[in-house]
């Protein structure tokens, strides 16, 4: 299989196959990441050839014999047919309609038993496509995409370059929405800033209570000596929240959301992770948050924080 660099993926697409369309992010911008710096390049997309030739390998393995035997040997009876494709890389999605409905066609033909195919996307990629190449994209299986909103804070957006402000969130989700591509967000804890946390967990929830994704995702800024927002913190333009503001900020997002949506903290950058499901397990959240919170453990989650060698 072609993979270049580091995969980063969403922990629920764990049993998803991965399959590698693009490297890199068309992006590159925002202030806070440090997550394709391996790369010797911005972006690059795959040769056809390459995706061809990954997802004949894919069908060989399945029903290779030595293969089989492999499996057998290690408990492995009958492998679970393929349901779904990851495509990997920051922003896929940002790939013409065109090339999308390519990549689809080739999955179909060596992966009959693929039903979705998922990606992370800008809100920008979004943008780039006609309401009807949505629709043909939503036929062809894309759904499920994961969106690096970060907040629908204005004001931290702009900061940190994110490339779009909290009206284009609300706009093209609103199109995916029309599509039928579903998609899930990643809410980045304390992009706003010391003092902000609340004011754009506020924010972000207006955003979200006029759309509809499937799942939150809240991951906590985890800051690296690489990124520009170091930069601008040894300069004293900008200041983290502390690590108890953090889980504050995600108690008001998880009390101001009114959308049927689940919320979770999943991946490593949190040192408290939890999932559940609005409006019904809004309260026990609630309570969970307020007992991390009141225990007032600053100095231990932010020796956790600061000894995160790797997101
Ligand atoms: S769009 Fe995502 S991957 Fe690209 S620079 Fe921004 S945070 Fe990093």
């Amino acid at each position: 299989m072609h993979y270049t660099g580091t995969i980063w993926r969403p922990p629920y697409e764990a049993s998803s196959l991965l399959l590698e369309v693009t490297a890199g992010c068309t992006h590159h911008k925002c202030k806070f990441c440090t997550l394709y710096e391996d790369l010797p390049f911005k972006f690059r997309m795959s040769p056809l050839e390459d995706i061809e030739a990954d997802l004949l390998e894919v069908q060989v393995l399945r029903h290779d014999p030595l293969a089989m035997v492999s499996a057998r040997l290690q408990g492995i009876f009958q492998p679970e047919p393929i349901r779904r494709v990851f495509l990997t890389g920051a922003n896929p999605f940002v790939l013409k309609a065109d090339r999308l409905l390519a990549i689809s066609d080739l999955i179909r033909k060596y992966i009959p038993t693929n039903e979705t195919i998922g990606c992370f996307a800008r809100i920008t990629d979004v943008t780039l496509k006609t309401d009807e190449e949505l629709k043909k994209l939503s036929e062809a299986g894309y759904d499920g995409l994961t969106i690096g909103i970060e907040t629908g804070d204005d004001e931290a957006l702009q900061f940190m370059n994110k490339g779009y402000l909290a009206a284009d969130i609300i706009e093209q989700c609103k199109r995916l929405d029309a599509a039928g591509i579903s998609y899930s967000f990643f809410y980045l804890v304390s992009i706003s800033g010391a003092g902000r946390g609340e004011i754009g967990a506020k924010l972000t929830a207006e955003v979200c209570n006029q759309i509809h994704p499937k799942l939150i995702g809240a991951n906590m800024l985890t800051i690296y000596p690489e990124s520009e927002l170091y930069q601008e913190i040894q300069r004293g333009t900008w200041a983290e929240e502390s690590e108890i503001e953090k889980y504050k900020e995600i108690r008001t997002l998880v009390d101001n959301l009114t959308i049927p949506t689940a919320i979770a903290a999943m991946g490593a950058s949190n040192a408290y992770q939890f999932y559940g499901e609005l409006p019904q397990d809004k309260e026990k959240l609630l309570v969970m948050l307020d007992e991390i919170i009141e225990s007032n453990r600053e100095a231990e989650l932010r020796h956790y924080r600061t000894h995160l060698r790797h997101l």
